[in-house]
């Protein structure tokens, strides 16, 4: 089994002005240089990705979209484009975030739209998926997760399923407080790790990474990242200050 590179992504949402962004990400630069052993993306909102592109010229770490709609150009007032976000620099793009399937009315049918799209111009895709406390208090966990997962890997064959990272973010632990415990979050990431085994293949399985979202911080994330099945972060609050970002990122040196 090829070792599976740790990934650690900060997604802004909602948060920096163009000023503000780039003050973070000139900070990360300093605190994350000469880093090696883990990729690293950024997700700013889209109003500062030109200008956080542009500086991340010369670094490693990615440039990421929080989010596109499918189409490529035309009458589709507020939206942005797979192309446009390929135009910025962008790698990678998150999709199907609990927040856009709760507020923004993102369906099964809509992320996997996203997804087919993002990979037709040559992104890369966080898939989100993760149930709410009342799914999990209902002992619907698994079947939500797994519905999730098969809608939004619908259209994607396996040429794209290398490109895809998953991101396992239970809603209830997200922007509360509230982490899963490492043994509640392995679990679901070894069920999603299976599942891919049966859509695709062991060899996939075993190098598709899973990234955990949820509460991350610099308090949690070595227990966290002791799960076998945990590759990564997908990181919302503690992603907002240089300082816990890059603790986070160097887990492996707390
Ligand atoms: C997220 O939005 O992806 C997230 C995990 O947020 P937070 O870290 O703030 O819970």
């Amino acid at each position: 089994m090829m070792g599976r590179m740790v990934f650690i992504a900060g997604n802004w949402k909602m948060n920096k002005t163009v000023g503000e962004a780039l003050d973070l990400v000139r900070e990360l630069k300093l605190l994350l240089s000469g880093i090696k052993g883990v990729e690293v993306a950024v997700a700013p909102p889209f109003t500062a990705l030109h200008a956080v592109g542009q500086e991340l010229k010369d670094s490693t770490i990615l440039l990421a979209a929080q989010n596109l709609f499918w189409e490529e150009k035309g009458a589709f007032t507020g939206e942005i484009s797979p192309l446009m976000l390929g135009d910025l620099g962008c790698q990678y793009v998150i999709v199907g975030h609990s927040e856009r399937r709760q507020y923004f009315g993102e369906t099964e049918e809509t992320v996997s739209r996203r997804v087919k799209s993002a990979f037709r111009h040559g992104l890369r895709v966080i898939l989100c998926v993760g149930e709410t406390l009342q799914e999990r208090e209902g002992g619907r966990t698994f079947s939500v997760v797994e519905r999730q997962l098969v809608g939004g890997l619908k259209e994607v064959g396996e040429k794209e399923i290398e490109k895809t990272v998953l991101a396992y973010e239970p809603v209830w632990a997200i922007g509360t407080g509230k982490t899963a415990s490492p043994e509640q979050a392995g679990e679901v990431h070894r069920f999603i790790r299976q599942k891919v085994e049966r859509l695709y293949s062991k060899g996939i399985s075993e190098e598709i990474r899973i990234q955990y979202g949820g509460s991350v911080t610099p308090e949690n994330i070595k227990a966290l990242m002791a799960q076998p099945d945990i590759d990564g972060a997908l990181v919302g609050g503690a992603s907002l200050k240089a300082e816990s970002f890059a603790r986070i990122v160097r887990f492996k040196e707390i």
